[in-house]
């Protein structure tokens, strides 16, 4: 068979493979196959189902070239996960390299069902935050993008402010630090008595307070569901029920193959250009994953140098009837060492009041409850020197925690500091949500956002809170660094 032959028929056979991928995705699967699973078929260009029936017929030596020109990658950008980092990331991308082929790879049923769905709600001022730090600079950044997005969007949001109480005088040293970083960040805030406290908050008892005018809130999964609609909108796609189990990338670009969840013994197998991990609790073993391959040797390991410890924050609400306690967002002086800690009350946007959360051990990555236990990650977190440390410097705060954990009434007393008559009877077991918190090999919480690069792929390995805030500032962020390390991404 002559060379122009073959080349004809290539070009042929692409054609019938465009027809066939999708066609044959519908039949294998039937009625139950929708929009995605055909969409999931065009990403994976070169099918095993094209590869493995030609293969056999054309065994020329023209054949290779044929098959180099099919194993170009088929999609520009691959994103795996789908929360709210991950969809802000592939919103922002196809929003600067319109007309792109970007999917988002999500193992869930939805998105943002992990931190993105399970948090406070807050739309975080900026205030706390190391001055100069991502987290402070992207905060601000977000927040701004943030506010403007769901103006656009119609998704409900309020400005209602927050209040930062010292119940305590030996509290007022941490305020003072908090006023200083409030100015350093370019937050608004307001210095109030005891008495304009109480005409805010009338439950509230506190020595000294300030008031935050510009902290709002919103339903952090319906930004979610906005931002899927607008990569949606803009030609991309969200493969839900698409876990990535290998990653391995090279200079030509990241293969992704996992399970589909979609079907029983499902299984895809995906080539991008490149792609960015936003994968949340699961953000180092896609690191560990990527670094399998052989071009990772001359660099440190990530793998080593970060683990994700899973701290599951879990909440009571107060019964409808005792929402009257708190009116907008109460807050006490944050402990610098573990800003994350002290459990505070917030009004969400659809009215309830939610107190919490707590940080206790999760004893699985997504271990919303003390049964959810995994043997395996256990023995692995157990055995990481990372964690061995942590626990030595920090067993006794640990101790207080799983107590308000276990034992309902030392979880009211911490609350009661801000609000006093609160009453064990006014609190009603609420859901739990668990952050993702990166920790290093000695010991120290990871306490800014960290990104690294590898050849084609850029990971997101620390984006606590603020991150559902900071989502389009850290969208931004991640692709200047992504496309800085692969120009030609
Ligand atoms: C209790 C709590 C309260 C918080 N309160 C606030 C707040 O009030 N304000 C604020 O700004 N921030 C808050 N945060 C922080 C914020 O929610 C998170 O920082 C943010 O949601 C992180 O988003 P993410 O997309 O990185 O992670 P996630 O939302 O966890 O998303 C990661 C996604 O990756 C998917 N995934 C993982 N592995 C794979 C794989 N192998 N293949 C495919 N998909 C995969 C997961 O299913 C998940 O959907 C809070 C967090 C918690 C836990």
């Amino acid at each position: 068979m002559g060379t122009r032959t073959v080349f004809a028929l290539s070009f042929a056979l692409e054609v019938v493979e465009i027809i066939l991928c999708p066609v044959h995705i519908l039949l294998r699967r039937g009625v139950r196959s929708n929009e995605s699973e055909i969409n999931a078929a065009r990403a994976c260009g070169p099918t095993r189902y094209s590869k493995l029936r030609f293969q056999s017929e054309l065994r020329h030596e023209s054949f290779a070239k044929f098959m180099k020109h099919y194993s170009n990658p088929a999609l520009d950008l691959a994103v795996i996960g789908g929360g709210i980092v991950g969809l802000a990331t592939a919103m922002t991308w196809l929003q600067t390299h319109p007309g792109q082929r970007v999917t988002v790879l999500e193992t869930e049923a939805r998105v943002g069902q992990h931190q993105s769905g399970h948090n406070s709600g807050v739309i975080h001022s900026g205030i706390y935050y190391q001055p100069g730090s991502e987290k402070a600079l992207l905060c601000r950044e977000g927040k701004t993008k943030l506010e403007a997005f769901c103006e656009k969007h119609g998704i409900r949001w309020e400005k209602c402010g927050k209040v930062v109480v010292a119940t305590d005088p030996s509290e007022l040293n941490s305020l003072e630090r908090i006023i200083e970083r409030a100015d350093l960040n370019g937050v608004e805030f307001r210095r109030i008595t005891t008495d304009q406290l109480r005409q805010l908050e009338p439950s509230v008892a506190g020595v000294d307070a300030i008031v935050v005018p510009e902290t709002g809130i919103v339903d952090y999964r319906s930004v979610c569901d906005a931002y899927r609609h607008c990569i949606e909108e803009m030609g991309g796609s969200v493969q839900l029920g698409f876990q990535v189990q290998h990653l391995d990338a090279d200079d030509s670009g990241v293969r992704m193959a996992g399970v589909d969840h979609n079907q029983s013994s499902g299984k895809f197998d995906i080539r991008a250009r490149s792609a960015i991990v936003c994968a949340g609790l699961h953000s180092d073993t896609l690191v560990r994953q990527s670094e399998s391959d052989a071009s990772r040797s001359d660099t440190e390991s990530l793998s080593e140098e970060v683990r994700i410890i899973p701290f599951r924050g879990e909440y009571y609400e107060l019964r409808p009837e005792r929402r009257g306690l708190c009116r907008n967002l109460i807050y006490p002086v944050p402990d610098p060492a573990f800003p994350f800690l002290g459990v505070h009350f917030t009004r969400m946007i659809d009215g309830n009041v939610e107190c919490g959360p707590n940080a206790v051990l999760a004893l699985a990555r997504e271990g919303y409850r003390w049964r959810d236990i995994d043997v395996r990650y256990l023995q692995r977190t157990l055995g990481y020197s990372g964690f061995r440390r942590l626990i030595q410097k920090h067993w006794r705060k640990g101790l207080g925690e799983m107590n308000r954990s276990l034992r309902k009434s030392a979880f009211v007393t911490a609350l009661q500091k801000l609000i006093p008559e609160l009453r064990a009877s006014d609190l009603i077991p609420a859901r739990a949500g668990v952050r993702a918190q990166a920790v290093r090999a000695n010991g120290e919480l990871v306490d800014d956002f960290l990104f690294r690069s590898t050849p084609n792929v850029t990971h997101v390995l620390n984006a606590p809170s603020p991150a559902a805030t900071a989502s389009l500032a850290i969208a931004r962020r991640v692709i200047e660094q992504h496309q800085n390390q692969n120009p030609n991404s």
